[in-house]
Parts: C-alpha cells; sequence; structure tokens
C-alpha cells in the first residue's frame, strides 16, 4: 500500500506503535518506516542500541522501546523522515511531539502552527516548544499538540493558522 500511493494504512500504523504502558512513561520514537530499502543510518546513530541491529541492510527497523529515551538523534539522519518521538507525559491534556523538518523558514519557539495529518490535512494546531537546528540541515521541531491528536499529527505548516 505505502509503496503505491505513499502512506501507511492503519495496520501498518498501528503495528508500530509502542505499548500504551511504555507510552505513558515518557518520550519514545515511533518508526512509520514500512519499505524494505536499503537503509540503515537510525540504526548506527542510536546511542542507547535501541534499535535492533539489521541483518540486512533492507530491513525495516525494530526499537526496543524500553532501550529508547526519545533523544530525537535517530530524526535527524532519517533520509524518510519517518521517525518521531512521542511524549504522553508532558501535560494532562497535551502531548510532546518531535518533528524532523526540512523547509525553510523554520517556524520559532512560541508560534502557534497549523497541524497536519500524513496526508497534509490540517488536523488542528500545535505550539512550538523549541527549535533544533542539526549541522546535516534537519530540524527537530518540538511540538505540544492536544493528547487526542498527537498520534495523527505528523506535519506542521507554519504561518496563518488554518482550524481542522
Ligand atoms: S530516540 Fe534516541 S534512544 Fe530512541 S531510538 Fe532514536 S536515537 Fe535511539
Ligand atoms: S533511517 Fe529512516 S528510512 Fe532509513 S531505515 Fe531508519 S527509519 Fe527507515
Amino acid at each position: 500500500m505505502s509503496n503505491q500511493v505513499g502512506l501507511p494504512n492503519g495496520e501498518q500504523v498501528r503495528s508500530v506503535l509502542p505499548s500504551p504502558e511504555r507510552l505513558a512513561k515518557g518520550p519514545v520514537a515511533i518508526f512509520e518506516c514500512f519499505q524494505n530499502i536499503p537503509c540503515n543510518p537510525c540504526a548506527d546513530a542510536c546511542p542507547r542500541g535501541a534499535i535492533k541491529p539489521f541483518t540486512d541492510i533492507n530491513d525495516c527497523p525494530k526499537v526496543n522501546d524500553s532501550l529508547c529515551n526519545g533523544c530525537g538523534i535517530c530524526l535527524t539522519v532519517c533520509p524518510g523522515l519517518s521517525i518521531v518521538v512521542v511524549d504522553y507525559s508532558y501535560s494532562p491534556d497535551e502531548a510532546l511531539l518531535k518533528i524532523p523538518y526540512e523547509f525553510l523558514p523554520l517556524p520559532g519557539a512560541g508560534d502557534k502552527v497549523t497541524a497536519l495529518n500524513r496526508t497534509g490535512q490540517a488536523a488542528g494546531t500545535a505550539r512550538v516548544l523549541k527549535v533544533q537546528e542539526n549541522r546535516n540541515k534537519t530540524a527537530v521541531i518540538w511540538l505540544a499538540v492536544p493528547k487526542e491528536s498527537v498520534m495523527e499529527v505528523r506535519h506542521i505548516r507554519p504561518g496563518e493558522v488554518m482550524e481542522a
């Protein structure tokens, strides 16, 4: 499916979700990487060994999420922009979502932005908490997102806010 339309289906997305118990514990990476392509920089970059060693470079990443602390280093090296970090422990109503971002200009901390879902449709709003620039040009944007929509939000559109 994803190799035809560029989008994962619901079953694929559910297959990579950490357990509710793990999500409740704090930040954790989610890998929406579903195609067997020759790519493995995420596994090499993880300082905690949370990504299981690939047996073939075409493998999709498998994460031991008990070892992941949501540092976000893997987000900055993934050419597919396939990884996000979710932290449900951020506040009672909002989750912290870290997304990779390669557009310019970058948003600024404190901005209110339109949250977009996987198809690029508006999915509410988000607040930019932090903009983490990196030498390799893939920035990481820290967002506060309502908990009920954080598993749908995967991108943002800065500028005039469009409510869903
Ligand atoms: S977020 Fe950090 S600890 Fe978790 S898989 Fe990525 S690099 Fe490893
Ligand atoms: S770096 Fe990104 S695209 Fe490559 S295997 Fe890891 S998650 Fe998939």
